[in-house]
């Protein structure tokens, strides 16, 4: 792992999920998400402590494993560490069963609680609204990215840098993935929009080599994709379909490969989608025969 200069005192280290560090004057830093795991924290801890860095702050984007599940590796090593999130996401955080049962509607059924799923309970300090918050003798801005969770925030520096958490992906990503993970389609939509609009000196997201080169055209692709999306799914309600049967259709078109974390994160997409559809009055709903269909 490296120490990566963005821009004035704002710097990120890239990994599968990249972690934002704010250097504080002090030899103290903050970090914008953490990685999945111990391997990840213990990693990422070397490389700071390589630059003379101990961790203050721990601000955290959303409550997905892989950006807080090394939280608690970071605050066990540097106790004197604060970690901050968003409301909502505190939730999540300190209840990490919260995730599989979001996914699952009930108690998760055995298989569901894989490490990517699931990370351990992390207590949050601080919490994070929206607006300007002073840690140290430093603003930072938080700003609402819900949609891809339910209370994501990004979080912006003094240096006008935005980490963005996964509130767009790479063109890679949606090529893997052409059926993004997403909790509420319309507030996606609003947080893109919003971005789209935003004027920040740099921005990064959590999956992608390095910062995004050309913001604007890379939102307005996550745009195109969620409408890509919403067509090829209203297309098919065409003809009536169970939710089950509308994930299959879909989990086939796009090749997904399968096992039981991926194919609720799939449904889970699904609904919000069909919410976001039903919302719209463009499609409808009907029970028959104890089945309920989505149909155009
Ligand atoms: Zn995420």
């Amino acid at each position: 792992m490296e120490l990566t200069k963005l821009r004035g005192r704002t710097y990120y280290i890239q990994a599968p999920t990249n972690v934002g560090v704010y250097r504080y004057k002090n030899g103290l830093c903050a970090l914008i998400d953490t990685g999945l795991d111990n391997t990840t924290g213990r990693k990422l801890l070397e490389t700071l402590e390589e630059n003379g860095l101990k961790v203050k702050y721990i601000l955290n984007t959303h409550a997905h494993p892989d950006h807080f599940g090394a939280d608690n590796f970071i605050k066990e090593n540097q106790p004197a560490s604060i970690i901050g999130a968003s409301p909502l996401e505190k939730v999540f955080m300190e209840n990490s069963n919260m995730e599989n049962i979001i996914l699952y509607g009930a108690a998760p059924m055995p298989g569901l609680s894989t490490r990517v799923l699931k990370a351990k309970d992390t207590a949050v300090d601080i919490e994070l609204t929206e607006g300007f918050v002073e840690l140290g003798d430093k603003k930072f801005e938080i700003v609402p990215l819900e949609g891809h969770t339910i209370g994501q925030i990004g979080i912006v520096t003094e240096d006008g840098v935005i980490f963005c958490g996964d509130a767009f992906f790479s063109e890679d990503k949606m090529e893997k993935y052409p059926l993004p993970f997403v909790f509420d389609v319309g507030a996606h939509l609003k947080t893109l929009e919003f971005l789209l609009e935003s004027n920040y000196d740099c921005y990064v997201i959590s999956h992608c080599d390095g910062p995004v080169e050309n913001p604007k055209s890379l939102i307005q692709k996550n745009i195109d994709n969620i409408n890509e999306n919403l067509g090829l799914i209203t297309d098919i309600l065409s003809q009536p379909q169970t939710r089950e049967d509308l994930t299959e259709l879909i989990i086939k078109k796009y090749d997904i490969p399968m096992n039981i974390s991926q194919y609720f994160i799939t449904i889970t997409s699904v609904s919000a989608f069909l919410t976001f559809l039903l919302e719209k009055q463009s499609i409808s709903m009907d029970i028959i025969d104890g089945k309920m269909y989505f149909y155009v």
